[in-house]
């Protein structure tokens, strides 16, 4: 069984306001702790993108990262897990329940979600248009699981705004499932989250 994790790493913190790749969290960089939920799930082989020792170049979009960590797997690779690295809070467990899911083999892609908790609206402008009904929606996390071929396919199209590596896939026709995803493990997006996120560490 061939599995291969890609940690993406790169890219420039717009919202952070600088790259993230040298966050510490209690002493240890984001995308370190990101490879650790993998390596804990018994993933081996793990290409980390971005500018970290051992990692490779980037690209402009999170898509191009994520391809450039796909370029990099042997061609025998079958299964991958695509994990931010500015998501240093997922555990080997929850990494072990997208692959558990994954190698049932029955499916394309399997992603971490959760319910939505707060009311959602469809706003224009200052205006509030409509409440969304909000049982049918999850929001999503990594590390997100595919078969390697069907990644590889889907990112032959050329969505611009895809807001994940799910998103290509359920695109390009592929079948994605979720599996519950974990509350603590929250996405460093601005630099107040850094706190949170310290606070929150096991
Ligand atoms: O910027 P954002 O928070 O959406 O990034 C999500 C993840 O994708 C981060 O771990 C970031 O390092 C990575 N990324 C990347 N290459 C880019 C943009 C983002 O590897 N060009």
């Amino acid at each position: 069984m061939s599995i291969h994790g890609i940690v993406v790493a790169a890219g420039r913190g717009e919202r952070f306001g600088a790259p993230k790749v040298e966050v510490l969290l209690r002493g240890v960089a984001l995308w370190q702790r990101a490879v650790g939920a993998l390596r804990g799930a018994g993933v081996e082989h793990v290409v980390v993108v971005g500018p970290v020792p051992g990692g490779i170049p980037g690209g402009d979009r999170r898509r191009d990262s994520v391809a450039a960590g796909l370029a990099a797997l042997p061609g025998d690779a079958e299964w991958v897990l695509v994990h931010d690295a500015a998501r240093p809070l997922a555990s080997p467990a929850l990494t072990r329940a997208v692959l558990d899911r994954l190698l049932r083999g029955d499916i394309d892609g399997v992603v971490p979600a959760l319910a939505v908790r707060d009311p959602l609206k469809r706003v224009a402008g200052e205006r509030v248009l409509a409440t969304v009904p909000r049982a049918e929606l999850v929001t999503v996390q990594t590390p997100q699981g595919f078969r390697v071929e069907a990644l590889r396919q889907a990112h032959l199209g050329d969505d611009d705004d895809a807001t994940d590596d799910a998103a290509l896939v359920e695109r390009n026709g592929g079948s994605v499932v979720f599996v519950p995803g974990e509350p603590i493990n929250l996405k460093i997006t601005f630099p107040e989250d850094v706190a949170v996120a310290e606070a929150l560490l096991p």
